[in-house]
Order: C-alpha cells, then sequence, then structure tokens
C-alpha cells in the first residue's frame, strides 16, 4: 500500500490566493464591459532589457553550432555567472565570498523551499508575520511547522511585524533554531537597517540559530544607508544562507535564474552537539544528486544584467516601478489612507480604514473601483487589516486606479 506523506493534507485548506483568483474571475464573468486594474500581481510586467535579449540570442546560436553547443553545465552554475555575481554583487560592498559558495539555481523559490532539507525535521523555525508563503509551507511539507491551530502553526515563532514596530521583527524571547528573514519584505515592502540586521546576526551566532536571508528585492534598495546582503553584517557567514533572484532584478521570473550563497564558514551541529558539518558541502551534495541545474541561456541572460549597459537598463526598469510606488503611496496618503513601504521596495503595504477583513475589504475595492489588490490575510495572521498593492503594473495604470480608489472611497 503506498501512503501520502500526510503533512500535504495540512496544507489544503486555507489557500487564500487561489480564492482571491477565483473572485476576480467571477467578477470579470459577470461584468465583462469592466476595465479592471491588477494591482495584486507579484509579477514583474515590463519587458527584458535589450542587454539580456542580445546574451540570449548569443547563446541560442551558440547552441545552434558544434562548437558552441553545451549539454549539462556544471551542477553549481558556470563559473562565468558566479564569478560576477561575487565581483558585481558583493565586492563593491565588502563582501568577499569565493565562487565556490554561489549555487546558481532556476529561481530563488525552489532554495527557499528547499533548504531546510538540510537540517533536521524538529528544528524549530521563526517566521516574520505577515510572510511569503513559501516559508512556512515548505515546512508545513516535512512536519516541521507543526499543526494548524486557530490560523497559526504549533511549531512555529510568529514575529510580528506591525505599524507599532516599524515593520521590524522583534527578537523572540526564546530559542528558534531556524530564521526566515526577507529585506526588502514581501509584503510590507519595508527594509531592515544595518542595526537591526545585526541584531539578527548576533541572536543567531549566540543560539547556535542559521538565517535564511531572501533578498529577492535587493535591487530595489535606494536608500544608500541599507543593507542589500546580510553578509554586510560582521559574522553573518557563520550564520545565514542568502538567497538572490533576478525575477524582480531584472525581469527573469519567465525565464528562471537566481542563486543561493551558502558560505564555507556556514555549520550545524550534529545531534549529540560534538560534531559540526558545513552546509556548503551538504548543499552541493544535494544539489548534484536532486539538480543539474538551469540553462546556459539563462545564465548567459543573468551575466549580461552586469555589463555596464546591463546594469543601466535594469536600474532604469526598476526606477520606473519604483516611481509608481511613489506615486501611489503619496496618491493614497492624500485620501487618507496609511500606506506603507514602496520606498526601497515595489510594494506598499496599506491599512485598511475601518473593521472590514481583508478579504471583504478586497472584493469591496474590486465591486466598488475595479481594483484588484491582494489582502494581507493571505501573508499569515499578521497580515490581516492590511492590503499589498504593487506598482508593478503600467504607469498609467497605476495612477487611473489612485483616481477610481479616491473616487470610490469618497462615495
Ligand atoms: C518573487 C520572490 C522570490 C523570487 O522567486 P523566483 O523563484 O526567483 O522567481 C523570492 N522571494 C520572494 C519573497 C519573492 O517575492
Amino acid at each position: 500500500m503506498s501512503l501520502i506523506n500526510e503533512h500535504y493534507l495540512k496544507l489544503t485548506k486555507s489557500y487564500l490566493f487561489a480564492d482571491v483568483a477565483k473572485k476576480v474571475n467571477a467578477y470579470k464573468a459577470t461584468h465583462p464591459k469592466a476595465d479592471v486594474i491588477n494591482l495584486g500581481i507579484g509579477d514583474v510586467t515590463r519587458p527584458l532589457c535589450p542587454a539580456v535579449v542580445e546574451a540570449m540570442q548569443t547563446a541560442a546560436a551558440e547552441m545552434g553550432t558544434p562548437e558552441g553547443f553545451r549539454g549539462y553545465g556544471p551542477e553549481q552554475g558556470y563559473a562565468f555567472l558566479r564569478e560576477a555575481i561575487v565581483k558585481n554583487d558583493y565586492l563593491p560592498r565588502g563582501v568577499h565570498l569565493d565562487a565556490s559558495e554561489i549555487f546558481v539555481n532556476d529561481g530563488a523559490k525552489g532554495d527557499t523551499g528547499n533548504i531546510g532539507e538540510l537540517v533536521r525535521w524538529d528544528n524549530s523555525i521563526g517566521v516574520t508575520d505577515p510572510t511569503y508563503p513559501v516559508y512556512i509551507e515548505s515546512n508545513v511539507m516535512c512536519g516541521r511547522a507543526g499543526t494548524l491551530d486557530g490560523g497559526r502553526w504549533s511549531n512555529v515563532t510568529y514575529l510580528r511585524c506591525t505599524e507599532e514596530n516599524n515593520f521590524t521583527p522583534r527578537l523572540p524571547d526564546h530559542r528558534v533554531d531556524l530564521i526566515y528573514l526577507c529585506s526588502p519584505n514581501n509584503p510590507t515592502g519595508t527594509a531592515l537597517t544595518k542595526d537591526e540586521l545585526r541584531k539578527w546576526v548576533a541572536y543567531a551566532a549566540k543560539n547556535d540559530a542559521l538565517i535564511f536571508y531572501d533578498a529577492a528585492y535587493e535591487a530595489f534598495i535606494r536608500d544608500p544607508s541599507l543593507p542589500h546582503s546580510i553578509y554586510e553584517i560582521k559574522g553573518a557567514k557563520k550564520v545565514a544562507v542568502e538567497f538572490r533572484s533576478y525575477s524582480k532584478t531584472a525581469g527573469f521570473t519567465g525565464v528562471r535564474c537566481g542563486y543561493t550563497v551558502v558560505p564555507r564558514e556556514l555549520t550545524a551541529s550534529s545531534m549529540d552537539g560534538t560534531k559540526r558539518y558545513p552546509l556548503n558541502e551538504m548543499w552541493l551534495r544535494r544539489l548534484s544528486t536532486k539538480s543539474n541545474g538551469t540553462s546556459y541561456i539563462s545564465q548567459r541572460a543573468a551575466e549580461a544584467v552586469y555589463s555596464p549597459e546591463g546594469k543601466a537598463q535594469v536600474k532604469e526598469t526598476i526606477d520606473r516601478y519604483l516611481d509608481n510606488a511613489a506615486t501611489m503611496k503619496a496618491a493614497l496618503k492624500r485620501l487618507g489612507l496609511k500606506a506603507y513601504g514602496g520606498d526601497n521596495s515595489p510594494y506598499l503595504w496599506v491599512k485598511i480604514p475601518g473593521e472590514a477583513g481583508s478579504l471583504k475589504f478586497f472584493e469591496r475595492m474590486l465591486y466598488g473601483a475595479q481594483v484588484v489588490c491582494t489582502p494581507g490575510a493571505g501573508f499569515g495572521p499578521g497580515g490581516e487589516g492590511y492590503v499589498r498593492l504593487s506598482s508593478f503594473a503600467g504607469k498609467a495604470a497605476c495612477e487611473e486606479a489612485m483616481r477610481r480608489i479616491g473616487a470610490w472611497m469618497a462615495r
């Protein structure tokens, strides 16, 4: 008899985002003439920049020649890309990494979900709340999150990010073994300062905890005082894995390429506490068993992001999203709404006026303004009371959406 992994059964019930999509589709079906503006998207919309397209075309042409053809590449990624990462993403920030500490992948989501394979199922976890759902759900799948009780997982410590603490999670008052941090944050759009990040690195060092640091939105940081990498904090290489992605940086959500940094100094303990093991070797071991890497064409595309043209073009695209975010934030403030984030992030985290729950508010805004937002409750219990607006729509759509929200609120 084949027996299923019963942990999966715990997941199925509360998938709010599917519910949201269903409600949007139902609205469109019953209002075929309505022009719905989608500010709920967590996907980029602007096309790939010319430098990237050119690199992909060149790589594709190369693959069609006997000399240029490539089969399986190195599991960890081609050296040309890993070296470009070390040189462009880290060295200028004073972070010295070796190419052997970089693991190229087909996007960050997979690795953020899979990294937990390196540690025992019964480690305790701390997750910022609200959060990108992958961190918790991947832990549910292996039983590490425990059981769901009143909207909360029994083995998860929720690190609340609220208006009162500027969406900066406080250190837990008890030990947690694994900590998931995301900065700039999805969904709150806020970023951790160096001082805040220092506290987490110190906590991890003191408690022998691991930090899984998701920096998928680092390219949106414009405030020069904010850290782009956790390794800008002294001692972080001993306690943290970092995830990066070209998805939001360079519009690679459909191309697929990202990378994970597992420093050589990073270790975790054996069960009896007598030995420490390097996670870099374990991650490489896992990768060589389970993956054959990401395509040569995607990796050449990623490399092109670091060319002088690529850097300028990617920055211009992100500036446009940030410009949308600034326009929206100002408009929401004029309407008397409290909007957070958006300065170093494509997301605005908007406080719902009145008592409506976030799913209800989402529905009212859809019917009243024909604007789609993402209900905060989809990001965990701490997301209730808020909705997320994304700046990935076009400029005109963002402006029109603000006009409509204004008119709807005035009614
Ligand atoms: C979009 C996103 C990613 C990137 O996912 P990819 O698999 O690289 O496309 C990672 N983390 C967060 C929080 C995200 O929002």
